[in-house]
């Protein structure tokens, strides 16, 4: 019984680490994009990366609009995030 326990306490622990891991992986990756480009993160729209505003492949728009993993833009490095383009009229 107490190997069953000490078995799950180590798998949470792992995820900790895991968690952990990718977070900083993130948190440098983050600061290395404002320090090289000035801004980390980029809209997506319309298949567009707004950061460097070339278009993105349908595969990959998908994935940043379901939001389930970090995606960075394959041409400028940016870190992707959906955002739905408001019907406002401007100008
Ligand atoms: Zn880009």
């Amino acid at each position: 019984m107490e190997k069953v326990k000490g078995e799950i306490e180590n798998a949470e622990k792992e995820r900790e680490e895991l968690w952990n891991m990718l977070s900083d992986r993130i948190k440098r990756l983050y600061e290395k994009l404002v320090a090289t480009k000035g801004s980390a993160v980029a809209r997506a729209t319309n298949y567009t990366c707004q950061g460097c505003f070339t278009g993105i492949p349908p595969q990959l728009f998908l994935e940043i609009k379901k939001g389930e993993r970090i995606m960075q833009c394959p041409f400028c490095g940016r870190i992707l995030y959906y955002w739905e383009e408001s019907s406002s009229d401007e100008g």
